[in-house]
């Protein structure tokens, strides 16, 4: 028998969302994440996926991942202080290290998780973070985790930063405090003022730590936000993450070596949960390889952003203030967005509608993620739909 007060728990919030608009409905793909998805019966042009490389569904990869299945199996078998510590993911943080140019890197099974379990093997009771309003789920979870005084500033606000700092610094109340942000803000693609933050943490010996999970692959010709800006050596914590532009699955953190070692011995999803597989440690390994040997897909992955948001702004679409390919389109009413997605999606793009709570409201918008893997040919094509629907529904 189940419990009378769970069902109705549960039964009364679904029916509370689906009323508000706010039940996420989830669209199955059958095949491939690439540039284009197949959802039911219908192929459309995919604009919705982090994949931004393309390297999701690269043949190298693919290659790869399959040698990694015959020589080591398909799990790794044990957390990584057990015996899970496969060569495979030794590999893959030696990479990443000289990726990103720090003394080492230590990988997790997700983002997110590396999100929970770097901030609160660092961060404790005694200590304060200073958090972008802005900043992903993952970072708010991590930060409440560690049981750290949140302190929130306004988003990209570096007289709040700086003011609000002053104060935690000057309480004397803190051990530690950081300073965090994300690299890229995926809902507008604005980049972190990374410069600015860097010199408010000299100022006050704040600890700083970079989400770049949107940067990754995509700024400083790959090797990401903290890059982008000439700042390796500013930066205690460079997070990242393998399942956007690496295509696979799995976050890490890149630092100090000290940093990496506390972390091997503290943080709870290194020591408590299984490493990831080997076809992923190993396809990562190769992504990484082909980010460090050349910046062609970087540079495609650019050419179409500015491709797609040139055609879209031409059309006289709201695309806000994005400074990467991730290309918002601003709608304004929350019921607006959603029938201009459906609408999208029933003449051919798949592109999400993000609204409330996740954005302000009346700042509804479709968020489209054209990636290196489009060509031409489907960009003009969604352009040409956008086109259609945007008149049809009176928004240009
Ligand atoms: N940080 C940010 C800024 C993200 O956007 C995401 C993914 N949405 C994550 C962390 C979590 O990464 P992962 O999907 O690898 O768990």
């Amino acid at each position: 028998m189940t419990s009378k007060a769970l069902n109705s728990f549960l039964n009364d919030n679904i029916a509370d969302l689906k009323e508000r608009g706010l039940y996420n409905e989830i669209d199955p793909v059958q095949g491939p994440n690439g540039p284009e998805i197949k959802i039911g019966d219908r192929t459309l042009i995919n604009l919705s996926s982090n994949n931004y490389l393309g390297l999701a569904t690269e043949d190298r990869l693919k290659q790869v991942a399959k040698q990694a299945v015959d020589s080591h199996g398909v799990g790794a078998g044990a957390v990584r202080t057990i015996n899970g510590t496969l060569d495979l993911h030794l590999e893959l943080e030696k990479k990443l290290a000289a990726f990103k140019g720090t003394e080492a890197v230590i990988s997790y099974q997700s983002g997110f998780n590396c999100n929970m379990a770097a901030i609160s093997a660092v961060m404790d009771k005694h200590d304060a973070i200073l958090s972008d309003e802005l900043n992903h789920a993952s970072i708010i979870d991590g930060c409440r985790l560690s049981r750290a005084k949140i302190i929130r500033f306004n988003h990209s606000d570096m007289d709040d930063l700086r003011k609000k700092a002053k104060e935690a610094v000057e309480s004397g109340q803190y051990n530690k405090i950081m300073v965090i942000t994300d690299g890229v803000f995926s809902m507008d693609g604005d980049i972190a003022k990374l410069p600015e933050i860097v010199d408010i943490a000299e100022e006050f010996d704040l600890i700083t730590y970079v989400d770049d999970a949107h940067g990754s692959g995509v700024l400083g010709k790959g090797a990401g936000t903290v890059k982008h800006f000439g700042l390796q050596d500013k930066v205690d914590f460079q997070m990242g993450t393998l399942s956007k532009a690496i295509g696979v699955i799995g976050g890490y953190v890149a630092g100090k070596a000290n940093l990496i070692d506390w972390l091997k011995v503290r943080s709870r999803p290194f020591l408590f949960s299984t490493a990831v597989s080997p076809a992923d440690a190993a396809a990562s390994t190769k992504a990484v390889e082909i980010l460090m040997e050349s910046t062609e897909l970087n540079e495609k992955l650019w050419e179409n952003g500015n491709y797609l948001k040139a055609g879209l702004k031409q059309l006289g679409f709201d695309i806000g203030n994005s400074e990467t390919p991730i290309t918002p389109c601003i709608i304004g009413d929350e019921n607006a967005t959603q029938t201009f997605s459906r609408r999208l999606n029933e003449e051919g793009v798949y592109a999400k509608s993000i609204v409330f709570p996740t954005v302000p409201r009346g700042t509804g918008r479709v968020r489209n993620m054209p990636t290196a893997a489009h060509t031409k040919e489907m960009l003009d094509k969604a352009i040409a739909i956008y086109e259609k629907v945007g008149k049809e529904l009176g928004v240009i």
